[in-house]
Parts: structure tokens; sequence; C-alpha cells
């Protein structure tokens, strides 16, 4: 029985791929899972063994098959050289970013970047002699006027995190790369199902595999996948860092994997459903969902990826504490809480004006960043109309 590698280019969809992709059953006596392999020490039969270290596994921290299979599954979803794994989507963003830049770099971070990435450089990477400028989501090929001769990686984030601006990778991919600038995208939006950032021309994608991946809010997992050009650099990094997921949350990025498809396609369904419905609420000032027909970043949408997750904003119009307050603590199905990619349904209220600094936020009311999980969307509705109510009565 031969391995199953399904082969998109030939016609195969994305959704038998995520079910056959990293999986050698037969390596493993039929079973047709991937098992838990834990582990610190790997045995070597010989001396001529221990001194060449040509067995595929050598120490736990490097490599598992556990380990192994998560990374060819993701590396060829991404269409990647390779893959590899993380303890966090945040270490994947900092071990992706300590593997390409010195010290005396400056390097160009998208506005509404993941928030904590943005510590990171404010942080650690100001601290190690590296310069951060942060630009506009919306400049397209107008990046190149930010270059400076020491500028070394431009970090992408599409749709940008709570504000869902879409950016125009192909552009700024194409400006940078004339200047033989690295480009780094955060990928865990769309997940690679629905973008393909490498193809873009990203050097390298991110995921936070702690969202759609893993899927069901028990792991934190991290996925850094690289082109040929990149991978050397990243593979050293991780040597160096020493940064490596633990055995059962490997596991349970796996596991999640499979279900990937047929999940993504409810939260896509459901999500677009309640934003169209909030966009109607005169309580709304607007909503941000890229696959909204009316939004600003559509069309890039449209044509750079297949699909759209669970999670965007719905922007209200001015109300007091007190008002959000009843809407928010009477939910019954939307839980408050950060992270998202999981199967329930949740609601955070966010202020981005304190650390945006590239860009003005201009929300006249509070910002809500929902995520529609995989609830009966007339439920999740109800569940909303009853929070407005409350919040015209309080
Ligand atoms: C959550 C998130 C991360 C970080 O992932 P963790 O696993 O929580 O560290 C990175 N990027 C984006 C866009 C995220 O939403």
């Amino acid at each position: 029985m031969t391995i199953k590698k399904v082969n998109p280019e030939s016609g195969e969809r994305p959704e038998t791929e995520v079910v056959h992709v990293g999986r050698k059953p037969f390596e493993q006596h039929g079973f047709v899972n991937t098992p838990v392999y834990r582990g610190s020490t790997v045995l070597y039969p010989t001396l001529e063994a221990l001194n060449t270290r040509t067995q595929p596994y050598t120490y736990g921290r490097r490599a598992t098959p556990t380990t192994h299979a998560l990374e060819e599954a993701i590396a060829q979803l991404e269409g990647g050289t390779a893959t590899i794994l993380t303890s966090s989507g945040l270490a994947a963003i900092s071990t992706a970013i300590l593997a390409l830049v010195n010290s005396g770099d400056h390097i160009l971070i998208v506005d509404s970047v993941y928030q904590p990435a943005r510590a990171f450089a404010d942080k650690m990477l100001k601290r190690l002699g590296v310069e951060t400028t942060y630009y506009d989501p919306l400049i397209g090929s107008g990046i190149a006027k930010l270059f400076r001769p020491n500028t070394r990686l431009v970090m992408v984030e599409a749709p940008g995190s709570q504000t869902f601006e879409m950016q125009d990778i192909p552009a700024i991919a194409a400006a940078a790369h004339a200047k033989n600038i690295w480009v780094l995208a955060d990928n865990t939006w769309a997940t690679p199902l629905y973008c393909k950032p490498l193809a873009l021309g990203a050097d390298v994608s991110i995921q936070a595999a702690t969202k759609y991946i893993v899927g069901h809010a028990d792991a934190m997992l991290g996925a850094v996948t690289v082109n040929e050009r990149a991978a050397k650099f990243v593979d050293s990094a991780k040597e160096a860092l020493g940064t490596c997921p633990g055995s059962e949350e490997t596991y349970l990025g796996l596991r999640g994997l499979r279900t990937l498809a047929v999940r993504l396609e409810r939260h896509q369904r459901s999500g677009i459903a309640v934003a169209q419905w909030l966009q109607d609420r005169p309580e709304v000032d607007r909503v941000l969902h890229p696959a909204l027909p009316g939004d600003p970043g559509h069309a890039i949408w449209k044509r750079d990826f297949s699909g759209a997750c669970g999670l965007f904003t719905a922007v209200l119009k001015p109300t007091s504490e007190k008002a959000l307050a009843a809407f928010l603590d009477g939910l019954k199905f939307f839980g408050m809480g950060y992270s998202w990619g999981g199967y329930e349904s949740l609601v955070v209220p966010f202020d981005p004006s304190p650390y945006r600094t590239a860009t003005r936020w201009d929300g006249p009311g509070p910002a809500l960043r929902f995520h529609v999980g995989l609830e009966a969307v007339d439920d999740l509705i109800a569940d909303l109309a009853a929070g407005f109510e409350r919040m015209k009565n309080a």
C-alpha cells in the first residue's frame, strides 16, 4: 500500500489533501494516526551512528515522528520547502524574525499586526539593536518609500489583527524582493487552506496553530513555513533558540488538522451570516470583514484568498460602558476571552488607539471582535439580538 500523496495541481481538492497529508499508516502497523512520541533521549546503535548522526532522529528537541508528521503536513499545505514547529504562535513570529535579522538592521511591520508581536519588536528587538518602523496596512507598493539601506525584513498580516485591513501582499513582496528584503507573513486568519502567502511572494509564512489548526482551544502551538531561500536561516534559529512544541500539543495539531476544511467551511458561512445580520442593526456603525462585498479590502480578498474564517469586528455606535456591559455580560453562547479558532463563539471588546502609530483608529463607539463558532447560527443571532435588547434597556 502506497502513501497517499494528494496532488492539488492535478485537480485534487484541498479538503482531500488535509485529510491525507503527512500520514503514513503502514509505517505504524496500519494505525491511521501518527502516535504521540514522547522523548528526549534517542539511542544510537553504534559509535559510528553516534558520530555521523545520519539516523532520522537524534534528540527529542530536534524532531520526533510526531513533529515530523505535522511539519510535513503544514509544509505541503502552505506550499513551502519546510516547516518548523514552535511552542506558540508568538514563538513562531519571534523565531522567524530572529532567524532573519541582525543587529543594526531595520525592519518594517504592519501597524495592524498582532499586538504581542509589536511588544516583541519594541522591547526585545530594540534592545538587540534592531529598529522597527510601523506602516499603514494599505500602503501596497508605496512600501518602497520606507526602505533604508539597512532594511532587512517586511512583516505583513492580512487581514490585520482586530481591524481587518487587507494588504496587497504581491505588491509589497515585489517591492521588497527588488531590494533583497525578506517578507514574513502571519497567515493565521486564513490558515494554509484559504491563503498561500509563499505563492503570493512571501519567504516565510507563520501560523498560530493554537487557533484553527488545533481548533479546540486546548493547546498552544506555532508553525514557521519557509521557502528554499529562508530555510537554512530558520532551521539554524530553531537549533540555536531551542524552541520546540510538546508532544501532546503536536498531536492535537495533527488531530485538529484533519477536520480543518469542514470546520472552516462552517465558520466561514456562519461568520458571514452573523456579520451581515450585525451590519443591518441600528446599534452598529460598521462591520470589518473582507468577505463582505462592501468591505474596502474585498477586491484583494477575492483575488488572493479562497475563503474566510469566523473572525471579524463590529464597530458599535457610541454607547455607555453600562450598556456595553449589559450586552456582553448576559450573552449565553458568546464567551468573553482571548484566542479564537476553537469550536465556540467568542467576543472581546478592544481599542487599538493606544498602540497604533502609523494609522489612527476612528471607531465612533466600542469595537467588538467576534469569533463565530460552530453553534447553530440562528441561536447565535438570537443571543446577540437579546444582547441588543438588554443594551437598550440598560
Ligand atoms: C493568536 C495569534 C498569534 C499568537 O499565537 P499564540 O499561539 O497565542 O502565541 C499570532 N498571530 C495572530 C494573528 C494571532 O491571532
